[in-house]
């Protein structure tokens, strides 16, 4: 199924699907939990537009290639271009919208990547390896130092975090990013995961919100 980017009303983003800049360890528990060190600067990586599936209607998993663990994150949609380090006024005001999103990993095949000292794109940026619900409209959210991020799986839940936890809230990593390379419109910023990370089997139905903001099911088929 293609992706088209789209607001929880239906309504269609007509900005092309782009890169997808995702930031690894960016909560403390979850560093702690793959006993990973707290990284002095963001650790980013970028996952093609390619690897982009909606939520509804449930989504696929990689049989062959060991774990596939869920990562729970607040997605971030940039409307309008970035760079060279703009200002956090610059920063709000080209975000377009906000969705909960799953940034797929397979893990067995990055704990291999990560010992040889590797980059992780056979881990991260597999057809289907990102999982994006609609979005919110910017300006809906307060305050984005407090957008709660929660994924339950079969009723239970797994993935609770909130966005003041981020060792790098979604404004400053932002500028970081957008002072390394360019963000166009289009593109998504995903914020990292908080802990509670696992395996998906296909069977499994998921629920997955921003809390008070949005909220859909989704399924591993
Ligand atoms: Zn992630």
């Amino acid at each position: 199924m293609s992706y088209q980017h789209q607001y929880t009303d239906g309504t269609p983003i007509h900005f092309p699907l782009g890169k997808v800049v995702c930031v690894g360890r960016n909560y403390a528990e979850h560093a702690a939990e793959l006993n990973n060190p707290i990284p002095t600067e963001p650790l980013l990586f970028i996952k093609p537009g390619s690897c982009t599936v909606p939520m509804a209607g449930g989504f696929a998993i990689p049989q062959d290639r060991g774990a596939v663990h869920f990562e729970a994150e607040i997605a971030v949609l940039i409307g309008k271009p970035l760079s060279k380090k703009p200002s956090e006024e610059e920063v709000l005001d080209a975000i377009s919208g906000y969705a909960p999103a799953l940034d797929l990993t397979l893990r067995d095949v990055q704990a291999k990547l990560k010992e040889k000292g590797l980059p992780w794109e056979l881990a991260k940026s597999f057809d289907g390896a990102y999982v994006l619900a609609p979005f919110v409209a910017a300006d809906a959210v307060e305050d984005v130092r407090d957008i709660g991020i929660r994924l339950s799986i079969d009723g239970q839940v797994r993935q609770d975090g909130n966005s003041r936890d981020m060792l790098n809230p979604i404004v400053p990593l932002i500028r970081h990013i957008a002072a390394h390379f360019s963000l166009q419109p289009g593109d998504v910023v995903s914020t990292g995961t908080p802990a509670g990370v696992g395996p998906l089997t296909s069977g499994e139905s998921l629920e997955i919100e921003l809390s008070g903001l949005s909220r859909f099911a989704s399924r591993v088929l």
